[in-house]
């Protein structure tokens, strides 16, 4: 007999009927002898609906009370599967994220989690019930809801598994597991049997939003092994786990694509120290997420500083660039939308060479122009025209041989 946690998201319980389905499952899952713990999400467009409707009454709802509306989304699913499995015959409980336990600190919209008491999950599932808990939220020490940011229900998922030392903690999507990279985006992509915490780490904080990659940050950190399959069939998911010795040997896991990007450059920056300091010190007072940064060497003094983030970001910021440009005696600033980036993981890069080679030249063959370059140990980002980011993504994975099993 196993402990086992599954997690179902968004487009897994999108109607009643899918909701039946998840709850089939679970049932089947019990049945075969084993104690079963759900988290489930929002059905599919609900979490993005509360959120268009909370922009309909106010301009700006406080993030307070963003929570209190977007954790009913949740909510809602949590009972329809109880009642579900009831209607089957079963035995099923909803439990609201306080309810479970989950204590966060009190950063509104994507709180942390700080414990976990398994108290109530326990009593449940001691009296035999399938212990159904709403993803994605929790409650300060003093009784205020709180979520996780997007994607939280994976979050969810982890920390409930390690709490409760669960055996299995698979999460139940709308595809067979963690592709070479999305198969929306390069249909030949191929299913990853095995990927690292890391790998898995790079691609989801690089757009592979099939795990939240907060989860994967929190798996890693207290080594919850985990699979992602699909609710739609029994095949076999992507399992992700510390790396193995013949990890490495893959020099390129999987590609990923980030859309909704934008750079922004301020020219003549004086080179001296202290100018980018104010520039991001700015940006970070302002909670702005900069992602690849670019400085030009200067021959005449001065300097050219790029950077990028996401575009809703700097739709945010107004003229806040402008304003620290003309104190720090820059020069024109300029704003571009309409930007992607495109990253290539594996942790066979650290004992490979020609990675970057490869990657710029598959793109130079596709006349893709790259506009900025990042890398990290285990991975290699280019910054590119957001129109050629399907082409480029196509090109990146079949020059690594992904689609090739
Ligand atoms: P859920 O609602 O179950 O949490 P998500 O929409 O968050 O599901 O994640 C699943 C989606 O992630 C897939 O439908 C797929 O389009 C997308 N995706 C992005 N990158 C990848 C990848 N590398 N492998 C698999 N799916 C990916
Ligand atoms: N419902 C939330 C979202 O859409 C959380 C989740 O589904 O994981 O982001
Ligand atoms: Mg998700």
């Amino acid at each position: 007999m196993a402990l086992i946690v599954q997690k179902y998201g968004g487009t897994s319980v999108g109607n009643p009927e899918r909701i039946r389905n998840v709850a089939k499952r679970l049932l089947e899952t019990q049945r075969e002898g084993n104690s079963v713990v759900a988290i489930v999400s929002a059905m599919s467009g609900v979490t993005d609906s509360l959120i268009k409707l909370a922009k309909e009454v106010s301009p700006k709802p406080t993030e307070r009370e963003m929570d209190v509306l977007l954790s009913t989304g949740e909510q809602t699913t949590m009972a329809l599967a109880a009642m579900a499995i009831q209607a089957m015959g079963g035995k099923a409980v909803s439990l609201t994220g306080a309810q479970a336990g989950i204590v966060t600190n009190g950063i509104h919209t994507k709180a942390k989690i700080s414990n976990i008491t398994p108290d109530q999950i326990r009593k449940h599932l001691e009296r035999d019930e399938i212990v159904i808990i709403a993803g994605f939220q929790g409650e300060t020490e003093e009784g205020d809801i709180t979520t996780l940011g997007r994607g939280g229900s994976d979050l969810t998922a982890i920390a409930v598994a390690s709490a409760i030392g669960a055996d299995i903690c698979q999460i139940f999507t709308d595809v067979d597991g963690v592709y070479t990279c999305d198969p929306r985006i390069v249909p030949s992509a191929k299913k990853i049997q095995e990927i690292s915490y890391d790998e898995m780490l790079e691609m989801a904080s690089s757009g592979s939003k099939v795990m939240q990659s907060r989860s994967v940050e929190f798996a890693k950190k207290f080594g919850v092994i985990f699979e992602v399959r699909s609710s739609f069939n029994n095949n076999p998911g992507t399992i992700v786990k510390e790396e193995t010795a013949g990890m490495e040997q893959v020099v390129v896991r999987g590609v990923s694509v980030e859309r909704n990007q934008a750079k922004v450059t301020v020219a003549h920056v004086p080179d001296k120290p202290g100018c980018a300091a104010r520039l991001f010190t700015a940006l970070a007072d302002a909670h702005v997420m900069v992602d690849v940064i670019v400085q030009n060497v200067s021959e005449s003094g001065s300097t050219d500083i790029s950077f990028t983030m996401n575009r809703d970001e700097l739709d945010k910021i107004g003229d806040l660039v402008d304003r620290v440009a003309a104190e720090i005696g820059a020069g024109k600033v300029t704003k571009q939308g309409g930007i992607a980036k495109l990253s290539v993981v594996g942790i066979g890069m650290r004992t490979h060479s020609g990675v970057a080679a490869k990657l710029f030249e598959a793109l130079a063959k596709g006349g893709i122009n790259i506009q900025m370059i990042s890398t990290s140990e285990i991975k290699i980002a280019v910054i590119l025209d957001e129109e050629k980011i399907t082409d480029a993504a196509k090109l990146a994975h079949a020059a690594f041989d992904l689609d090739v099993v």
